[in-house]
């Protein structure tokens, strides 16, 4: 018996990573100093963005996205119930309405044809964003979605929480990293340490567009600024121009970030090796979520779908297999329950993805013994 936990993902933080960290606890500035610029500015570089404005965490960076994208109280949002409830709940930060469409059964990703079909069940003008997720690190086809956006005048806000460094291909041959502003009107990533990039708590807006990003540093630091200013009365004077927050990241962390980032492109080689060891053994004997010609799952989750998901959830962690489930459909936790805003809408695919789903170990310290073990484990269970 192994007495090693295999948890489903995991962190990395290696002694250079805790280097920079005291040196920058040892520099002038914990909070508000040149770290967080240069963690910006690098970022926004490695997924082809214009602009990165980092935050205390992702469910803050969600918050005020949806703020700059001008998103009010009554508005209302399409989003997927496969992803963590931080995606639907930014819009109800603001007072507006998440409405659910299903997702495609083989990428588990909101469906294209699902979000038209609930765009077009409804007056012109009925929403006002979609906030799709490149769930489990795969890219959601962005070029499509902005073409239906353009038809409604709609604004896309997208999650890619799970995918820095995920990409594809569009149809004009040009790579396109999840979070480049390209299509979407603005992303965000997260670097809590389940996810590619461990801060500790932390988080990134990107986009393309000048005026969402001078909304989000104001949005970041209680609306106050000390430039555009209507008066200034000399060099103390600053404005606060619009109820904002304080949802600002620490040096030190954004000093781990910049150490994280450097790897992350190495990483996500990792996991797709990984990814593609797991698919291999399980060709032709258990579904796993299908990766559409053109583009690159970044992969913070491998997902298998079985039968007796609490079969092989409860093996697992009897050999010490942390595996873990995502999502619970968020349509179906008690606080949207009670909401319960489209319940008409068929959402069976989400439900029946939720019954069978199971996310295996995937991180880039996975060795491939520990990761022979958890094939043999599944395969043990399952039978096959
Ligand atoms: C982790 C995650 C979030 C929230 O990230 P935090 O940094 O923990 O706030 C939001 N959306 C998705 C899809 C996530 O996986």
């Amino acid at each position: 018996m192994r007495n090693k936990v295999i948890p489903y993902g995991r962190q990395e933080v290696t002694d250079e990573d805790i280097k920079v960290v005291i040196e920058t606890l040892k520099s002038d500035f914990l909070t508000q100093g040149p770290k967080i610029k240069e963690f910006e500015e690098k970022f926004a570089k490695s997924v082809d963005a214009r602009y990165a404005v980092a935050v205390n965490n992702a469910t803050a960076g969600l918050h005020i996205a949806v703020m700059a994208l001008g998103l009010k109280e009554g508005d209302r949002v399409i989003s997927t119930p496969i992803t963590f409830a931080a995606s639907a709940n930014c819009a109800r930060f603001v007072g507006a309405e998440v409405w659910f469409a299903d997702i495609d059964r083989d990428t588990y990703l909101l469906s294209l044809e699902k979000t038209r079909e609930l765009i077009l069940s409804k007056p012109k003008g009925f929403f006002k964003g979609i906030i799709p997720v490149d769930f489990a690190g795969l890219p959601v086809n962005l070029e499509d979605f902005r073409k239906l956006a353009n038809e409604h005048d709609l604004w896309i806000l997208e999650d890619a929480c799970h995918a820095p460094g995920g990409y594809f291909i569009d149809s004009k041959e040009q790579k396109q990293f999840c979070g480049n502003g390209v299509y979407a009107d603005a992303a965000v990533f997260s670097f809590h340490p389940v996810k590619h990039i461990a801060c500790g708590e932390g988080g990134m807006v990107t986009t393309n567009s000048e005026e969402v990003y001078k909304k989000l540093l104001l949005l970041r630091s209680h609306g106050i600024t000390k430039e555009n200013m209507s008066e200034n009365h000399g060099g103390w004077f600053y404005e606060m121009q619009t109820l904002g927050f304080n949802y600002r990241i620490t040096d030190f962390q954004a000093a781990l970030g910049i150490s994280q980032l450097a790897r992350n492109e190495r990483g996500v080689i990792i996991r797709n090796e990984i990814s593609d060891r797991y698919k291999k053994a399980f060709l032709g004997k258990v579904k796993f979520q299908t990766l559409p010609e053109n583009f690159l799952n970044a992969h913070h989750l491998f997902v298998i779908e079985v039968n007796d998901r609490k079969g092989l959830y409860d093996y697992l962690h009897e050999n010490k297999i942390y595996a873990q489930i995502h999502y619970i459909p968020v349509h179906k936790l008690p606080y949207y329950k009670e909401i319960g805003y489209n319940t008409d809408t068929d959402l069976s695919k989400s439900e029946d993805y939720y019954s069978k789903c199971i996310s295996l170990p995937m991180y880039p310290t996975l060795s491939a013994e520990e990761q022979d073990f958890v094939i043999m484990k599944t395969l043990e269970f399952l039978n096959v």
